[in-house]
């Protein structure tokens, strides 16, 4: 029995993780749960699932939340309140399901912990991955990717000798408007880039899925999960989405892995690795499947996977300004501030403004992020 905690559990990989854990109660226990602010969900998940400690964010959900539970469920709140509970000593295995950088600080002592870490989040990865990944080698932390792609790169690589890799090909749907003419993608509207044509996720990864900036993110998750150069990572467009990458190794074999569009299949291996579950799951019907498409990503017309191209070549603290500055873009554009071009203009101006350090430290890192978040900010202002 793994006793689970589920950070970010009312979002769409913490729903998909419990539903995941609802077919084997015998395997899986949630032990802990936390969330934003969304008190509705997280408590019909509490009455289901009976976790010993939950945390909101937002102090007054928490305070209501807290007079409506038995006193035998633990209830923190805020910033402080989450790392109280990620310290719990009867932790198995975190599920990171928080998006953004907001992951940032609570991944650091959830590898101060000791317990491995099924990883979904990939911003706190952009934002330090090589001190990430150093830290939990250190600690002896497992980081499991959750993400598709990553989860399909893990898989490929498993028992092979690393040495002898010779390409990752990281795929990628294109997003809702990959065809779609450079005059369409200026009147894009926000309800449209919500409406994933593959995958059902949340607002910030939806659109960065329509910029590409996802891909770019993960182009970043892979080299510092993976520690590969830039140069060793191809995006790949495949529209299928039934390809969720590949590796090519010096011999010229190629590794894929291949399953339907489900995230609880990335998940349900990242808690039950090294071990592999029956579920009942429908699986690709090859007979019916035409045909698999593949293509060079145009950069020209989705400028954010260029940015990332950049920063995955300059590194230090490039990446970090990226994601911060993407982040208020993002939120920007949901708030219908920017419009859907303007995202990949304000990252860009950001990353021109920002001035590299390389090998940086937690601190650099930290305020680096501070700093394009308020440069994105302004720059937001101004336009307004
Ligand atoms: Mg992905």
């Amino acid at each position: 029995m793994k006793n689970i905690a589920i950070l970010g559990s009312t979002g769409s990989v913490g729903k998909n993780t419990l539903s995941v854990i609802r077919r084997f109660p015998d395997r899986f226990r949630v032990i802990g749960l936390s969330a934003n602010a969304d008190i509705k969900t997280l408590d019909g998940q509490i009455k289901e699932f009976h976790p010993l400690f939950v945390c909101l964010k937002d102090k007054g959900a928490a305070f209501k939340l807290e007079r409506n539970l038995s006193p035998k469920v633990r209830v923190f709140s805020d910033d402080e309140g989450l790392i109280e509970l990620i310290k719990d000593k009867r932790i198995g295995q975190f599920m990171f399901a928080i998006s953004g950088s907001a992951a940032f600080e609570p991944l650091l002592s959830a590898i101060d912990s000791g317990k491995d870490i099924a990883l979904a989040n990939k911003e706190a990865l952009v934002m330090a991955g090589p001190l990430i990944m150093r830290i939990s080698n250190r600690a002896r932390v497992k980081i499991i990717p959750v993400d598709s792609e990553q989860s399909a790169i893990w898989q490929c690589l498993e028992g092979q000798d690393r040495g002898r890799l010779k390409t990752i090909y990281l795929t990628a749907s294109g997003g809702p408007f990959y065809h779609e003419s450079g005059r369409v993608l200026k009147s894009v509207s926000v309800p449209r880039v919500l409406k994933h044509p593959r995958w059902k996720m949340g607002k910030k990864i939806s659109v960065d899925s329509a910029t590409l900036m996802n891909k770019g993110l993960e182009l970043l998750e892979t080299m510092f999960l993976f520690d590969v150069s830039r140069n060793k990572v191809k995006v790949l467009i495949h529209p299928e989405a039934l390809v969720h990458s590949m590796v090519e190794f010096v011999d010229g074999a190629v590794l894929a892995q291949i399953s339907v569009t489900d995230m609880r299949i990335p998940i349900q291996y990242a808690l039950s690795y090294p071990e592999r579950l029956n579920n009942s799951l429908p699986g690709i019907d090859f007979y019916k499947l035409r045909a698999l498409n593949f293509e060079k990503p145009d950069i020209l017309r989705f400028p954010c996977l260029g940015l990332a191209y950049q920063a995955a070549e300059e590194l230090g603290t490039l990446p970090v300004v990226m994601n911060a500055a993407n982040e208020v873009a993002v939120e920007e554009f949901l708030k219908e501030r920017l419009k859907f071009i303007e995202i990949a203009e304000i990252v860009a101006k950001v990353m021109r403004r920002h001035k590299n350090s390389l090998n940086p430290t937690l601190n650099d890192i930290r305020s680096a992020n501070n700093w394009a978040r308020q440069e994105a900010y302004s720059l937001t202002r101004r336009l307004n």
